[in-house]
């Protein structure tokens, strides 16, 4: 089995772990009502999915 020759220094470390990171979920701003939501989602504040209203929302508005 390979062994390492030299032992990994802390910026060496530090550095490869600057890429592990969480991934953000994409966040689009809703064309009707502005509110933030999931990309080519329909939108859960106000049912509105490409200018459609596609869903029933109780408080709209
Ligand atoms: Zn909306």
């Amino acid at each position: 089995m390979a062994v390492p020759f030299h032992r990994t220094s802390k910026t060496k470390k530090r550095l490869r772990r600057t890429h592990y990171k969480l991934e953000l979920p994409g966040l689009v701003r809703c064309e009707h009502c502005g509110e933030y939501k999931l990309p080519h989602r329909v939108c859960p504040h106000c049912g509105y999915y490409k200018g459609v209203r596609v869903l029933d929302v109780e408080d709209e508005e």
